[in-house]
């Protein structure tokens, strides 16, 4: 379901879709390819789901191919993903190895000739050893502000052969001698995961979920792993559940090819133990609609990383009006105003108190949602992203 520009007319800011016609002519028939490692599951996956078809729409030969790897290059992609947002790893000369190999073969069977070459993370950056035309820009999407040397050493090699870096957040960027752009992931109004629903598909969603909705629900969406901290949600849920009788619900994935995912899944059903207010979901890589019916169904979101890259389902439970208590780490701050929109935590007792603070004042509930939602709209829409890359493919693609 792809929507036409025109549908984001009463969502966006004034304005923006009449500038996006216009930039959109200057690079009508330019050709654009992004990379990553999958189709579903995470943030990247999520953005160029629906990013690669508005950008054809507008006329940009766009396009989106997704490296193959086999589990061992996953896993050693995972512990290089850790090692840069700063955790110990141990990584041998033969993972590097094999992180190389994977590249390598992808260079030969992926098509990418295009005007302007769209690297996203660490997956694939050495794709770009193998470059024959265009402009190459690496687009990180993770918190590498403090990563671990050695790793970072290894994959700067091959950013510094990019043409640009695009970072997340400001504190992101890294020493490097090309240049580097600043710009927020967004969430599309417009997408099964974050359009309109009626209360009785929120309703009937919920049911199918066997979630009652007879008191206040707490939610958490994140892939299973361990940076999202889903334990220290529920010890923050505990605490609070001293006071007010709620719901918590954890959901979320394994993701694709993510090694750490059963382990993570296993210690948040331990920790659940057999608290029936306490639902841990697992679900398929395309439930947009039960995840748009959870956060709509949720009074309060919380969003408790430890470390972040961005952190999307913030800006989509803002979306929905709802106030979100978020960890500090990565662009989650960046998103919640505090104490406009939500609040933002370092510990699970931080997080307990800020909910048992909401939950003791539900209209403050109800306004800080609007509010989370206006903001939102103002910056962390998918016109405004779309309107970022058009730039950038003019400006990197020739005259
Ligand atoms: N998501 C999903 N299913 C899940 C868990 C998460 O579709 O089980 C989505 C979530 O709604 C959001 C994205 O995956 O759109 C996660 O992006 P975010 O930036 O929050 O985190 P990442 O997974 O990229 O670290």
């Amino acid at each position: 379901m792809t929507a036409s520009l025109d549908e984001y007319r009463e969502i966006a800011p004034k304005g923006t879709v009449d500038f996006l016609c216009r930039l959109s002519e200057l690079v009508k028939g330019r050709s654009f390819v992004n990379v990553n490692t999958v189709r579903y599951g995470g943030g990247v996956a999520e953005i160029l789901r629906r990013l690669v078809p508005m950008m054809k729409s507008l006329g940009v030969e766009a396009r989106w191919e997704i490296i193959a790897g086999v589990q061992e290059f996953f896993d050693v992609t995972k512990r290089f993903a850790n090692a840069l947002q700063g955790q110990e790893q141990t990584i041998t000369e033969e993972m590097y190895q094999t992180y190389l190999q994977i590249n390598q073969r992808n260079a030969q069977t992926l098509n990418l000739e295009a005007d302007l070459v769209m690297v996203h993370d660490p997956q694939p950056a050495a794709l770009v050893e193998h470059r024959k035309k265009g402009t190459w820009i690496w687009r990180c999407h993770l918190d590498i502000a403090q990563p671990q040397r050695r790793v970072w050493s290894f994959l700067r090699r091959y950013v510094v052969k990019y043409d640009a870096a695009i970072f997340s957040l400001p504190h992101f960027t890294q020493r490097l001698p090309i240049p580097q752009f600043l710009i927020h992931p967004s969430i599309d109004p417009l997408s099964h995961k974050n359009r309109e629903l009626a209360r009785s598909e929120v309703h009937a969603i919920m049911d199918r979920l066997q979630i009652p909705r007879d008191k206040p629900i707490l939610l958490q969406v994140s892939r299973f792993e361990r940076f999202k901290d889903p334990v220290g949600v529920i010890q923050a849920y505990r605490l609070v559940k001293k006071h007010h009788n709620c719901r918590l619900v954890l959901a979320g994935s394994g993701g694709t090819h993510d090694p750490e995912g059963e382990a993570v899944l296993a210690e948040v059903r331990e920790a659940a133990g057999r608290d029936p207010d306490i639902h841990v979901l697992q679900l398929p890589p395309e439930a947009d609609l039960e995840i748009n019916a959870l956060q709509r169904a949720a009074t309060i979101v919380i969003q408790k990383s430890l470390k972040e890259g961005f952190g999307l389902t913030v800006s989509e439970a803002m979306w929905k009006g709802k106030p979100v208590i978020g960890g500090t780490a990565g662009g989650i701050a960046a998103q919640i105003i505090e104490d406009v929109t939500g609040y933002t935590v370092h510990s699970p007792e931080g997080a307990a108190f800020r909910i048992r603070h909401l939950l003791n004042n539900p209209g403050l509930i109800g306004r800080m949602g609007g509010a989370a939602r206006e903001h939102v709209r103002r910056n962390f829409l998918i016109t405004r992203h779309l309107g970022d890359y058009l730039t950038l493919l003019k400006i990197f693609s020739g005259p």
